[in-house]
């Protein structure tokens, strides 16, 4: 674990060095306050700090202060060391955001147990992190493809859809569904099944740029959200993906199950309008897809959906 020490005192400084380097602790040094300040503001700082309270720039209890402030994750566990040592400066010290106080001059096994106590807090705050992390992931996730599910993938287009507003330019969405999927369950099972769209999300994923993004909206329905782009180039987007699902069945249990899929295309129309109105344009050509006979892509503005027609 990664400790900051600062202290005007070189001596004092090279003590405390040689004594957390012992105690296993990777040490970085700074000499005053706002030495201290830039290396606790810094990316990836240091989980804890040993701070002298009188040094030039800026006292320990400021730099406490401003750390404090800042309130970043992960949190930075601060110990104030100074030869002050009435009840106010303690009550300022810790007021000031510190978390543990050592009087100078101080017991070496003192600070010891004292690091130790602070690392514990350190240590079960990393876990909490991590745990709120992978909650997170989970939460936006879709376990079977490990694709972005129906939520996030909507936040997604939403994001782009204002993004692209802003930049007057133009969000390509496509809606997909396989075709007869419900066959390839009652012929081949429920985890043939399983495989297939396990398979056609990295089919999806492999052919696409890096900044589109494709989730699983439903049950064997999947949507791609790409930035930047006018009908034709989502609808040129949209046959590739269809033949690349098509072009060459997927092989289960060396068993080949042909797969092809039905694709509904639309653009945002640079309005800021929300995200579910384009899901259902594109949703109303899938289904015109469908009708047409499968395996098919089929465009449509929102201008000519139903959506826009003119009720009689
Ligand atoms: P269409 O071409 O009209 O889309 O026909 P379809 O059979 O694909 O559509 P339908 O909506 O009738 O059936 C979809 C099937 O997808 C029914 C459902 O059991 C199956 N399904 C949904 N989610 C999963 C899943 O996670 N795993 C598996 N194996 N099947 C699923
Ligand atoms: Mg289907
Ligand atoms: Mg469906």
């Amino acid at each position: 674990m990664k400790v900051l020490i600062a202290d005007d005192s070189a001596p004092s400084r090279a003590m405390l060095k040689g004594s957390l380097s012992r105690w296993g602790y990777e040490v970085i040094i700074a000499t005053n306050g706002a030495e201290a300040w830039e290396v606790l503001a810094q990316p990836d700082p240091p989980a804890m700090a040993i701070l002298d309270w009188v040094m030039p720039e800026m006292t320990g209890p400021e730099v406490c202060r401003k750390v404090r402030e800042k309130r970043r994750e992960p949190y930075t566990y601060i110990l104030l060391l100074t030869s002050k040592h009435t009840k106010e400066e303690i009550v300022e010290g810790m007021d000031a955001g510190a978390d543990d106080y050592v009087v100078k001059p101080f017991d070496q096994h003192e600070l010891q147990v004292r690091l130790r106590a602070g690392k514990r807090i350190v240590d079960l705050q990393i876990e909490l992190l991590q745990a709120r992390e992978e909650l997170r992931e989970r939460a936006n996730k879709d376990l079977l493809t490990m694709l972005p599910n129906r939520s996030a993938i909507g936040r997604n287009l939403e994001q782009e859809i204002s993004r692209c507003h802003r930049e007057r330019r133009t969000v390509g969405v496509i809606l997909l569904d396989l075709d007869h999927f419900k066959r390839i369950n009652d012929t081949y099972g429920h985890f043939a099944g399983d495989a297939v769209l396990r398979e056609t999300a990295s089919r999806l994923r492999g052919n696409m740029r890096d900044y589109d993004e494709v989730g699983r909206y439903g049950g064997e329905e999947f949507l791609v959200v790409l930035p930047n782009c006018d009908m034709e180039q989502a609808a040129n987007q949209a046959e590739r993906m269809r033949h690349r699902l098509h072009a060459t069945p997927m092989i289960v249990d060396g068993i080949e199950i042909p797969v092809s899929a039905s694709f509904g295309v639309t653009v945002s129309d640079g309005s800021e309008r929300g995200p579910d109105l384009f899901v259902r344009v594109a949703d109303e050509a899938l289904y015109r897809a469908k009708a047409n006979g499968r395996n098919q892509v089929v465009k449509l503005t929102l201008e000519a959906s139903s959506l826009c027609s003119p009720i009689s």
